[in-house]
């Protein structure tokens, strides 16, 4: 991918970003390092695989959203389930990719722009200091977070 090219995708993306910013990181540093995932080459051990979004409702009530990865969505759900008994556990969307580390990559950082990273907190349900969850109201909603997740996955793709 050219630098322009780079760049032009990236203008897109940005117009999908929320209007609120983060407060701990400026719009810019944050589009920067959006903009350097994007552009950079596939790692080598990068692979095909899926970039999914889970919804996670907990006994309380209280629903939170996971962003991840994995080659295998049945497996990697019997996992999750498994582990968190006590959560309700659907799987909201997930993305084909050729490569599903950059994708997660790009994605987590376009999280960053509107502090939807949550502090991770142990999980109700197990106990585990869960990574990488996220408070898709502060991103403009999961539907939102759906739209940025797909345009990435087709310009990670091209
Ligand atoms: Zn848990």
């Amino acid at each position: 991918m050219s630098p322009q090219c780079a760049a032009r995708l990236l203008a897109r993306v940005a117009r999908q970003l929320p209007r609120h910013q983060s407060t701990r990181y400026s719009t810019t540093y944050t589009l920067g390092r959006v903009y350097n995932a994007l552009a950079a080459r596939p790692s080598r051990s990068d692979r095909p695989g899926l970039v999914y979004w889970l919804r996670m409702q907990h006994r309380s009530g209280l629903v939170e959203w996971k962003a991840g990865r994995t080659d295998n969505m049945q497996r990697r759900l019997r996992q999750w389930r498994r582990q968190c008994p006590g959560c309700r556990i659907t799987v909201v969307d997930k993305v084909r990719t050729r490569y599903a580390k950059k994708l997660e990559r790009c994605l987590h950082l376009c999280l960053k722009t509107s502090d939807a990273w949550k502090v991770p907190s142990a999980c109700e349900a197990c106990r585990v200091l869960h990574r990488e969850k996220f408070e898709v109201g502060r991103f403009g909603g999961i539907t939102k977070a759906l739209n940025v997740t797909r345009l990435l996955r087709d310009i990670v793709d091209m």
